[in-house]
């Protein structure tokens, strides 16, 4: 946590809700722009990827302003994917948010709340801070416990770099710090004076013999040379939304960890704003406007389309994206039917991308990816399985099914899965067709 300004900003954990999708890294575009078969993580769908392309350029050369994204399709169709991968080909960091339209109605906050919300979260800004920090391969870490364990654990670390040798004395919240980044002689670390927060940047090239057993996952690095003390500039990564939380004097800090965070005072959020700007202005930050995807579109209202209409044209704006399966549908708080329940002036300002249903080639190389992706063996037999269930499930559930099917196979100690393993997950976890069918078809229930 850091204070600039008397503005609070803290470095946010992020547990997106992508687990899923981790194997997508990008859009798989060529410099012209063309699809790759199977590139980045994406497989096929090579229209709409190519499409989702010129948006990318056309953010990167600022001509989105106003404009949002559709992408229609039918579930498993690779519409998130699509979203995700735009938002990786922006780049790496650039904050995604994924929400459905439903979460917009909550008993707590207004709709127009939790959109500002959203829309916030998926403004990074990237903040450049000069910290002193130590530096140098452990040359040795001795720790005195206690005899009866309890207590406060004191130690010793001694560090180098090239040019010189240093002891410094640790307490116990540095002990600690070491003890669980399991730090040991060799490793190569950066300490951050002020919060006392100990990085490994990798094993030291001098001790690599020692290293040998430990697998090709080990980075190795040059010892520094020069003082072990430096001055190191680092850039912190925060989104809006959460310098607005713990600068709300109502909710702070707790309110970041518990998400509780209530409306947000539009007091509050103009300083915010003035202030970021400021720190741009002098150099000191810089934003990162991410991607807010809003799944279920057609559940948002006349309301909310017209706070939207109005958000997007906004400086900061992130990229918005919706997806919808709807054809036609009422525009919720209306009587007008629109296309994809959306009404016709915002649709006027959608680009529109369709995600097709995939052939079941598609379908193998993702499910492949996925067994690859958490370090899976499917034998032959059982991927063709788990491709033939997609066609009566979804291509979800067939990916949810990998994982269990994992399980059980570590339960029997084989060495790939097999139909075996995939048919009990099957029969274990009803997918919500047959679930449904089981509540439709209880007689008892009625
Ligand atoms: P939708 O949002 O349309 O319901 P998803 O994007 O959630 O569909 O797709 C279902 C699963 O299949 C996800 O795990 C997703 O990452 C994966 N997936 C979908 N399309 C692709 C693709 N073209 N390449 C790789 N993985 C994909």
């Amino acid at each position: 946590m850091a204070t600039i300004d008397g503005v609070v900003i803290k470095d946010s954990v992020k547990v997106e809700r992508i687990g899923v999708h981790s194997h997508i890294r990008g859009l798989g575009l060529n410099e012209r722009l063309e699809a790759a078969p199977v590139a980045d993580g994406m497989v096929g769908q090579l229209a709409a990827r190519q499409a989702s392309g010129f948006i990318v350029k056309m953010i990167q050369e600022a001509k989105i302003a106003g404009r949002a994204l559709l992408i229609t399709g039918q579930p498993g169709a690779g519409k998130t994917a699509l979203a995700i991968g735009i938002s990786k080909q922006l780049g790496q960091d650039t904050p995604f948010v994924s929400i459905s339209a439903s979460e917009v109605y909550s008993s707590e906050i207004n709709k127009t709340e939790a959109l500002t919300q959203a829309f916030r979260r998926a403004i990074g800004i990237q903040i450049k801070e000069e910290t002193e920090v130590l530096e140098g391969e452990v040359v040795s870490l001795e720790i005195d416990r206690s005899a009866t364990g309890v207590g406060p654990k004191i130690g010793k670390l001694t560090m180098r770099t090239t040019d010189m040798e240093t002891i410094y004395d640790l307490g116990s919240k540095m002990v600690d710090a070491c003890l669980k980044e399991n730090i040991v002689p060799g490793d190569v670390v950066q300490v951050d004076k002020s919060t006392g927060r100990v990085t490994r940047l990798g094993k030291s090239f001098n001790r690599s013999h020692d290293f040998d057993a430990m697998g090709p996952k080990v980075k190795l690095v040059k010892c520094p040379d020069g003082e072990i003390q430096k001055r190191r500039e680092t850039v912190h990564t925060v989104c809006l939304h959460d310098i607005d939380v713990i600068n709300s004097r109502t909710q702070g800090y707790v309110a970041l960890f518990s998400g509780d965070t209530g409306e947000i005072k539009a007091e509050v959020r103009d300083q915010i704003n003035r202030k970021v700007l400021e720190w741009r202005e002098e150099g000191k930050a810089q934003f990162v406007p991410g991607v807010l995807f809003i799944d279920e579109a057609h559940i948002l209202d006349i309301e909310c389309f017209s706070f939207l209409n109005r958000a997007i044209e906004g400086e900061l704006s992130p990229l918005l994206i919706m997806a919808t399966n709807r054809l036609i549908e009422k525009v919720r708080g209306t009587d007008v039917e629109s296309a994809h329940g959306i009404p016709s002036d915002f649709l006027d300002r959608m680009l529109i991308v369709n995600a097709e249903p995939y052939t079941n080639e598609d379908i193998e190389k993702i499910l492949k990816l996925r067994a690859d992706e958490e370090g899976v063996k499917l034998d032959s037999n059982s991927l063709a399985l788990l491709v033939k269930l997609v066609s009566t499930t979804s291509l979800r559930y067939s990916i949810q099914l990998i994982s269990v099917a994992e399980v059980l196979r570590m339960r029997s100690k084989e060495q790939t899965i097999t139909t075996d393993h995939v048919s009990k997950a099957y029969r274990m976890f009803y997918d919500a067709k047959r679930s449904q069918k089981l509540l439709n078809d209880a007689d008892y229930l009625l």
